[in-house]
């Protein structure tokens, strides 16, 4: 694997993350982001990378390729990508399936053609780990020949991460990937659940887009499809409004009116009801979640809480896991009460372990990438 590093870039709606990392060691050289972007403003965000990186000492001939993340990589692109101008047009079809999120990944990646020509770009998908989901977990109950003809089936996304994560866990437990059963919980902004056998995915918790599965800082999650009928035929919803709904207002944030889980904590503690009634519906649905995949797997070894909340937030392992002891899980309240990892947080004797392993999505685009090039 090369040991030049990769210029990883993350490009969300209204921000560009960036960071530089030896993807043979995981060194990180530099990192940052540039936060309030206009759509039209990453040529000028690109400008203050590069700035940035010569300060560091960073020389662009020294990179051996950008990594960019691209969350929706359809049916087409099922692994890591050279980007030419043929991908490029495939991803603008793409866009369709991932209006808020594919956008700004396409910008990012014309930005960085133009600002480091000599450079290979490479796309990453977080929809790639899923891309051979079982049919029968990735198949939508509905018309086959609609389905098939709209591209309409179960993509999952946080590939990115649910795959790195899987094998941080393996390496922390000192044990081969391909004999372990893992049930992994990305619980960030954005959240999801997967089933890992042998280091294949075998169901997710998204779906054509990040909106299924989990409560979410403002995504609800599962929702019976009749509420959207509900809403459209009595409340009067048009599109925009429903898509605007479904994807920032509601989850934690449509519950209480706060999206951030440090807040959300801190107000439950202080008594307000909204926000109680929001965290014990995060933790129920996590709960059937674990339930139902601890029922695809037949039982796990491994179950992993990673990113913002599932790293740093004991009591949602805690509530989540609490009186599973039937189901071979046990928890620790000494070793839970941990920040960050990788740690593990169930007892010795608990037949199922239970981790807690930060995620690293730059880490996990950059070896992608220096892989795809090798
Ligand atoms: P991510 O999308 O992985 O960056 O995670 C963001 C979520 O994690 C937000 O809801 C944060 O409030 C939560 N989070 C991050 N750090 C902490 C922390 N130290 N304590 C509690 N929640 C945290």
């Amino acid at each position: 694997m090369t040991a030049r590093p990769v210029l990883v870039l993350n490009a969300g709606s209204s921000s560009l993350k960036y960071q530089v990392v030896r993807p043979d060691t995981g060194r990180s050289l530099t990192r940052g982001h540039v936060e309030r972007l206009g759509s039209d403003e990453f040529a000028e965000a690109l400008r203050t990378l590069s700035e940035e990186l010569a300060r560091e000492g960073i020389d662009q001939t020294s990179l051996a390729a950008v990594g960019h993340r691209v969350v929706h990589g359809g049916q087409q692109y099922v692994s890591a990508t050279l980007v030419d101008d043929d991908v490029l047009a495939g991803l603008e079809e793409l866009v369709p399936l991932a209006p808020l999120h594919n956008p700004p990944a396409i910008a990012g990646i014309r930005q960085a053609m133009a600002a480091y020509p000599g450079l290979p770009q490479v796309a990453v998908f977080d929809t790639a780990f899923f891309a051979d989901l079982p049919p029968a977990a990735a198949t939508y109950a509905i018309d086959a020949e609609l389905a098939h003809r709209l591209g309409i089936r179960r993509y999952g996304m946080h590939g990115i991460s649910h795959e790195y994560v899987a094998q941080a866990a393996a390496d922390f437990l000192g044990r081969p990937l391909g004999n372990l059963d893992q049930v992994i919980l990305h619980l960030g902004n954005g959240a999801s659940a997967t089933a890992v056998r042998a280091g294949r995915s075998v169901e997710t918790s998204m779906g054509l887009t990040p909106l299924e599965g989990l409560v979410m800082g403002t995504r609800a999650g599962d929702l019976d499809p009749g509420v959207l009928l509900h809403l459209m035929r009595v409340g009067d919803l048009d599109l925009d409004e429903l898509d605007d709904l479904l994807n920032h207002r509601s989850g934690l944030l449509g519950l209480s009116g706060i999206q951030d889980f440090r807040d959300l904590v801190t107000a439950v503690d202080g008594g307000d009801a909204s926000a109680r009634t929001a965290y014990d519906v995060y933790c129920h649905r996590l709960r059937k979640y674990v339930g139902a995949y601890l029922a695809v797997l037949g039982g796990a070894d491994v179950i992993t809480f990673t990113a913002g909340t599932g790293e740093n937030v004991a009591r949602v392992r805690r509530d989540v896991l609490a009186g599973l002891d039937r189901l071979g899980i046990n928890i620790d309240p000494e070793r839970n009460d941990v920040r960050g990892g990788p740690a593990r947080i169930s007892t010795d004797d608990s037949p199922v372990t239970v981790l807690v392993v930060p995620t690293d999505e730059e880490l996990s685009i950059a070896r992608q990438v220096a892989a795809l090039l090798s």
